[in-house]
């Protein structure tokens, strides 16, 4: 799965929601997430970030490795 990490908190630029086919990237109150079931992995939305805040999450800088269970999290707290 896709990862959405740090840069994205209070910018939530919203480019990469519209190049998702899956429409898999929701928005929470600071930042936006990627919910992991429903990603496919295409990779659309990474090049279109602003602010390159979007990693698959094999590449995630270990710095920002938390934001995976961070996206995951998002969607099993509601
Ligand atoms: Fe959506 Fe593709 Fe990005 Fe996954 S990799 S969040 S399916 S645009």
């Amino acid at each position: 799965t896709y990862v959405i990490a740090l840069p994205c908190v209070d910018l939530m630029d919203k480019a990469c929601v519209d190049e998702c086919p899956v429409d898999c990237i929701y928005e929470g109150d600071r930042m936006l997430y990627v919910q992991p079931d429903e990603c496919i992995d295409c990779g659309a939305c990474e090049p279109v970030c602003p602010v390159e805040a979007i990693y698959y999450e094999d590449d995630l800088p270990a710095e920002l490795s938390m934001y995976t269970a961070v996206n995951a999290g998002f969607f099993t707290a509601i």
